[in-house]
């Protein structure tokens, strides 16, 4: 009895069907469901007349939500032992649009854009290249033009890349002590999120956020309602133009789009631009050097090979990276959260 229990394909089961939770997310977050339920508790009836949904597919909806834990149950109190649906508080942080946390925008991008590259996985790993092409018939020799390919795609990438900050970006920020470093320069700094991070936990600090012209004028359009005057912008392109004088860099999710010609081509121009005693951040996801995990990031080293031209890394890989490029002290630091921080000063 005890073997037969052992040899239930549990974990299996769980991963053929992961897609199936993955896609239940996506559609409720679609279709309003967690922005209708942030206040009100309602029927499936109620529901499916305020989005315009069939009862019968809502029911079904409402009720896997209630599996996952998104959504809670009360029964009416009129006696008709109605069910009514109301967001769990984790619904109400992280899933609806408004919210200050909200991923909202991340699980759009995974759902009309991720989840699309990974139907062609198996074929980027016999290829070793990003599925564009096949996914959305777009050339992908320039990958941000390629990503970029609309003003629209370029505004929901630059959402999915906002939330996380907001989630993890203290961490990073915190992980060493950067109040030294009064001038920052985040290239490649898209939406500004991790630049607000900075000037939130080092107030004397000022931050330019150095990114492609369309981002930095998309950025300032959409994503920076409260101006700060500790925040500035400057486009450019870093493999091409001069780079703004710093004390600290930051290349946060940037290296892991490249391959690493392409960074140490970038680092070393980092390396000649930075001051001595200045400094480079990396923030980026670390994968464990003995090749075990995390398992997340062994996920999205699949997905940068799906979308990208690069690779997520080792904390050795970086600073094999770092030190071709002229950085000799290299730190470390992993958050036991999503991102984690390499420090390197020239
Ligand atoms: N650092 C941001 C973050 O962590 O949220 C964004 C990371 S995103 C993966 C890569 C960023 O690099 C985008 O904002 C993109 O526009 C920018 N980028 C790509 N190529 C660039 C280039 N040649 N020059 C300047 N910025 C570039």
């Amino acid at each position: 009895m005890a073997e037969e229990a052992e040899l239930y394909p549990k974990k299996i089961l769980e991963y053929m069907e992961g897609f199936l939770v993955s896609k239940t997310l996506f559609s409720a977050c679609e279709l309003g469901v967690f922005e209708l339920l942030q206040s009100a508790c309602l029927s499936a009836g109620q529901v499916s007349a305020a989005l315009s949904t069939s009862v019968d597919g809502t029911e079904r909806l409402l009720s896997a939500c209630v599996g996952l834990q998104l959504l809670n149950t009360h029964t009416h109190t009129d006696g008709t032992g109605t069910v009514l649906y109301s967001n769990t508080e984790m619904s109400n942080v992280f899933l609806v649009k408004s919210s200050p946390k909200s991923l909202y925008h991340s699980i759009e991008y995974s759902s009309r854009t991720i989840y699309l590259c990974w139907h062609y996985l198996s074929d980027a790993v016999r290829d070793g290249k990003n599925q564009y092409e096949k996914a959305f018939g777009v050339n992908s020799k320039d990958l941000f033009e390629a990503l970029y390919r609309s003003d629209d795609e370029m505004v929901k990438f630059m959402h999915l890349m906002n939330s996380v900050w907001n989630i993890c970006g203290r961490d990073v920020i915190t992980a060493f002590d950067l109040t030294p470093y009064k001038t920052i320069c985040d290239l490649g700094g898209c939406s500004g999120a991790l630049a607000k991070q900075c000037v939130s936990a080092y107030p004397e600090s000022s931050v330019t956020i150095f990114d492609l012209p369309r981002v930095v004028q998309n950025s300032q359009k959409h994503f920076m309602m409260d101006q700060d005057p500790r925040i500035a912008f400057c486009e450019g392109d870093f493999f091409k133009d001069e780079l703004p004088q710093a004390d600290l860099y930051i290349l946060a999710r940037i290296l892991h789009d490249w391959t690493d010609q392409r960074s140490v081509e970038l680092l070393t121009k980092i390396y000649q631009s930075c001051r001595p005693g200045g400094a480079l951040l990396l923030a980026e996801a670390l994968l464990h050097e003995d090749d075990s995990g995390p398992l997340t990031v062994q996920l999205y080293s699949l997905n940068m090979l799906v979308q990208t031209e690069g690779r997520e890394r080792k904390a050795s890989e970086y600073t094999r990276l770092l030190n071709a490029a002229g950085f000799t002290h290299v730190h470390t630091h992993t958050t036991g959260k999503i991102y984690d921080a390499v420090l390197a000063i020239k």
